[in-house]
C-alpha cells in the first residue's frame, strides 16, 4: 500500500512528525509515504495562512523548505525500509502562476497536488471561514458557485504545474451542503466537459479517502466521477489518505484501491515529478 496525500506538522492544520508518521509506516507496512505539506501562496491570504517549522508560525514565502526536506532526508536515513517522498499540497488559484511556478523550481519535489481550497481568496475547505463564504457567496446563488469551482479545475489542469488534483469533488465538504439541488445539477452537467479538459492536459486524479472518515461512503472524488474521468481518457490516479495526524494515515485507502480496481487502474508512483513505470 502506498499514501500520497500525507500533512505532517509543518502545516498549523496537522499535527505529528515527519518522524512519528513513518513510525506509523512501518507499522502499517507502507511501502511509500509521500508527505504533501500545505502550500498556500495566494498573497491575498497572507493573513489566513502560515507555515510552522518546530511549532513556530513561518510565513508561506519564507526558507520553510529547508527545514522540510532536511527532516525528510533524516527520515529516509532512519526508515529505510519505507520510500520516504517529497512532496506538496498546492492551494492553487488563477494568477498565482508564477509564484507556484519559481517555487516549484527551486525545491525538488517528487510530487506536488494541486488542490482547489479558496474561490477568490475565500476558503470552501474551511469550516473556519464558512461564515465568511456565506457572506461573499450565498447571494451569488449555486450554479453561479458550481461554475465557478469548476472553471478553477479547469484552469489548475491547464496550468500544466499539478502532477494531480487533490479531492476534485471536495465542495461536498461544505458547499453543496449549502445550497439545493441546482448545485450537483450544475457540476453534474459541467464535470464531463472539464474531465474532458484534465485528461487532455496529463493531470492526474487522486481518490482521497478522507470523505470516508467523514461519514461518507465514497471517497473524493464520488465512484461515478472517477467513472467519468476513467471515459474522459484520465488514466493516471493515486491514493492519498489526507491524514493530518499520524493515527489517519494509511485509512480507507483499501477502498480508495478498490475503487480504482474497478476502473482497471492501479495507483499511480512518482519519483521527482515523474511516474514511475507499471511493472
Ligand atoms: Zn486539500
Ligand atoms: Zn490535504
Amino acid at each position: 500500500m502506498i499514501d500520497y496525500h500525507v500533512h505532517p506538522d509543518f502545516s498549523p492544520d496537522a499535527e505529528g512528525s515527519i518522524e512519528a508518521y513513518c513510525e506509523r509506516a512501518v507499522e502499517l507496512g507502507l511501502e511509500e509515504i509521500c508527505f504533501t505539506t500545505h502550500y498556500e501562496p495566494d498573497p491575498a491570504r497572507r493573513d489566513y495562512e502560515e507555515v510552522r517549522v518546530n511549532g513556530r508560525a513561518q510565513p508561506v514565502d519564507s526558507d520553510w523548505p529547508d527545514a522540510y526536506f532536511a527532516a525528510l532526508q533524516a527520515a529516509r536515513t532512519k526508515f529505510p525500509s519505507v520510500a520516504v517522498l517529497a512532496g506538496v499540497e498546492v492551494g492553487y488559484e488563477p494568477g498565482l502562476e508564477g509564484i507556484i511556478n519559481d517555487f516549484l523550481r527551486r525545491h525538488p519535489f517528487d510530487f506536488v497536488l494541486g488542490a482547489i481550497h479558496c474561490l477568490d481568496h475565500v476558503s470552501i475547505t474551511s469550516g473556519d471561514e464558512l461564515d465568511r463564504f456565506k457572506a461573499e457567496y450565498m447571494s451569488r446563488g449555486p450554479e453561479f458557485v458550481a461554475e465557478h469551482y469548476l472553471h478553477h479545475v479547469r484552469v489548475a489542469a491547464g496550468c500544466q504545474l499539478f502532477d494531480f488534483l487533490a479531492h476534485l469533488d471536495i465542495y461536498r465538504k461544505y458547499v453543496e451542503p449549502l445550497y439545493d439541488r441546482r448545485f450537483g445539477a450544475t457540476t453534474d452537467s459541467g464535470l464531463p466537459s472539464v474531465l474532458d479538459f484534465v485528461a487532455e492536459s496529463g493531470t492526474g486524479i487522486e481518490v482521497n479517502s478522507s470523505a470516508l472518515r467523514r461519514g461518507n461512503a465514497e471517497p473524493y472524488p464520488a465512484r461515478r466521477i472517477l467513472k467519468l474521468a476513467s471515459d474522459a481518457g484520465v488514466r493516471v490516479f493515486t491514493v492519498g489518505s489526507d491524514a493530518h495526524r499520524p493515527a489517519d494515515l494509511g485509512k480507507g485507502l483499501e477502498i480508495a484501491v478498490q475503487e480504482l480496481k474497478e476502473l482497471g487502474v492501479e495507483p499511480a508512483r512518482f519519483r521527482t515529478r515523474k511516474l514511475v513505470p507499471a511493472v
